[in-house]
C-alpha cells in the first residue's frame, strides 16, 4: 500500500492512515537541539481553506530565528497569531514544526486558488506562526507562495524566500527604497555576510544602488563578489570612526543590532528622509518576558521614544524592519534570480536526517550565506 500524497510505502497502517501521515523534524517542547526529534507520525496538513496550497517540501533552509524559536523565543505572541482564542492554554503549539524556507511542488490547491496548479514547482517563506517546512508537506496560502525561478535547483531556491522577504520588508516598508528610487542611494548594511546581508547587498545592487557593507575580514571576498562597493571590516578597530570617514547614507539596514544605533544615526544624512531600520528588536524579546499586553506596550513605547528622539535631535528617522510574508514580493525576486542579478548563496547542505547537525551549524555563527536542508 503506498500514500497516494506522498507515494511512501506504508506496511502497518489501515487505508484511512494512509494519507494522513508525514515525516518531519518536530519539538515537543522549548530547548536545546535534544528537543529536536524526528517522526513518520505528523498528520499532513491537508488544505483547510479556498486559497491554501499544499507543498511537496524539497528542501527547507535554515534561519537565526529557528534556533531562537527552538528554544521559546516569541512564543507567546506566535501562539495568539496561530489561535487566539486558545492563547491561555498551555503548549497547545506542540508538536512544533521549524523551518521557515521552502522550495517544492503544488501538489493539492483550494477551489479559489487561482495562480498554482498542481505540479508547479514554488517556493515561499513560511510564518513563523505556521507549521514549517522542516516536513515533506507544507499548506500555505496563495499569497504566500510565489512560483520558483526557472534557474534555481531546489537547494539553491530554498535559501532565499525568507530573507528576501524580511530585507524587501525592511528596505521597502520601512526604508522607503524600490527600484525606481534606489539608484545612486547610499545604503550601509551591518552583518553583510549572513542570509539577509547577503540577499540585501544583491537587491540593492540590481536597484543601482551604492552598497556599503561591515562584515569580518575573511567575508570581503564573498560580499565584493555579491556587488558591495565598500567593505569595512568590524574586527579591525573602531568601526564607527571608520564610518565616519565616508560620505553620509541614505538608509542603514541594520542585522547587527546592540550598539550598532548609538552611531548608525550620525551616519545617516540629516533632513533628507534618512532611515535607520534595524532587524533586531526587542518586541518578541519584551512579549515573551512580560506578556502579550505589557510587551507589546513596552516595544511600542521604546520605538515611539527612539523614533521622535532621533527625528528631533538627528533630523532622521528610527525604525524597525520586519519579516512580512509576500508572494508577489518573491515573483519580482524570482524574475531578478532568473535575469541573473541575484545569486543564491549557500554555504553549507544537510540531508533531512541530519537537521540537528543543521542547527549547531547555525549556533555556531559566523554565517557565509545559508543553511540548507534536502528534505526529498
Ligand atoms: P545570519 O546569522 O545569517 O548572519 C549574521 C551575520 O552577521 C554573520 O555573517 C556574522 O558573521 C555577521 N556579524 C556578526 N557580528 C557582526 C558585527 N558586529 N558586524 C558585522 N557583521 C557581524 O543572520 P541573518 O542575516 O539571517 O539575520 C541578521 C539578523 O536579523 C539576525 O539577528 C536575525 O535574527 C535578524 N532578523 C530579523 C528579522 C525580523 O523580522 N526582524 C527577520 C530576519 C532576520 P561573523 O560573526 O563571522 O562576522
Amino acid at each position: 500500500l503506498r500514500c497516494s500524497v506522498c507515494f511512501r510505502r506504508n506496511l502497518s497502517s489501515s487505508p484511512s492512515r494512509l494519507q494522513s501521515c508525514m515525516s518531519a523534524w518536530v519539538i515537543d517542547q522549548y530547548g536545546t537541539n535534544g528537543v529536536l526529534r524526528y517522526t513518520e507520525e505528523v498528520t499532513i496538513p491537508t488544505i483547510n481553506s479556498a486559497s491554501e496550497v499544499m507543498i511537496k517540501v524539497y528542501a527547507a533552509s535554515l534561519n537565526p530565528l529557528d534556533v531562537s524559536m527552538r528554544g521559546g523565543y516569541g512564543a507567546k505572541l506566535m501562539k495568539l497569531r496561530r489561535d487566539p482564542f486558545s492563547v491561555m492554554s498551555a503548549d497547545n503549539e506542540f508538536p512544533l514544526i521549524l523551518g521557515r524556507d521552502v522550495s517544492g511542488v503544488v501538489v493539492d490547491c483550494g477551489s479559489e486558488v487561482t495562480h498554482f496548479t498542481p505540479g508547479d514547482e514554488v517556493w515561499a517563506a513560511v510564518p513563523p506562526w505556521k507549521q514549517g517546512s522542516l516536513a515533506e508537506f507544507v499548506t500555505l496560502t496563495e499569497y504566500e507562495v510565489s512560483h520558483k525561478p526557472k534557474l534555481l535547483s531546489h537547494i539553491e531556491a530554498a535559501s532565499i524566500p525568507y530573507v528576501a522577504n524580511t530585507a524587501l520588508s525592511a528596505l521597502v516598508n520601512a526604508g522607503g527604497l524600490c527600484r525606481d528610487n534606489a539608484s545612486n542611494k547610499r545604503v550601509l548594511i551591518t552583518g553583510g555576510s549572513g542570509g539577509v546581508g547577503t540577499f540585501s547587498i544583491q537587491l540593492l545592487k540590481a536597484w543601482g544602488a551604492h552598497v556599503t557593507v561591515t562584515c569580518s575580514q575573511n567575508a570581503e571576498g564573498l560580499v565584493r563578489g555579491l556587488g558591495a562597493d565598500e567593505v569595512v571590516d568590524y574586527t579591525a578597530g573602531d568601526i564607527a570612526e571608520k564610518l565616519e570617514t565616508m560620505d553620509k547614507f541614505d538608509v542603514v539596514l541594520d542585522g547587527v543590532g546592540g550598539d550598532t544605533e548609538e552611531y548608525a544615526m550620525g551616519l545617516l544624512k540629516p533632513w533628507s528622509g534618512a532611515k535607520y531600520v534595524t532587524l533586531v528588536t526587542p518586541l518578541l524579546l519584551n512579549t515573551d518576558s512580560m506578556g502579550l499586553l505589557d510587551g507589546t506596550l513596552h516595544a511600542g513605547f521604546t520605538l515611539h521614544s527612539k523614533a521622535i528622539q532621533n527625528i528631533l535631535s538627528n533630523g532622521v528617522f528610527y525604525r524597525w524592519g520586519f519579516y512580512a510574508p509576500d508572494g508577489p514580493a518573491l515573483d519580482e525576486v524570482s524574475r531578478l534570480v532568473d535575469a541573473g542579478k541575484i545569486l543564491p548563496v549557500v554555504e553549507a547542505q544537510f540531508p533531512f536526517t541530519q537537521v540537528p547537525q543543521a542547527f549547531q551549524k547555525l549556533e555556531q555563527g559566523h554565517a557565509r550565506g545559508k543553511t540548507v536542508v534536502r528534505v526529498t
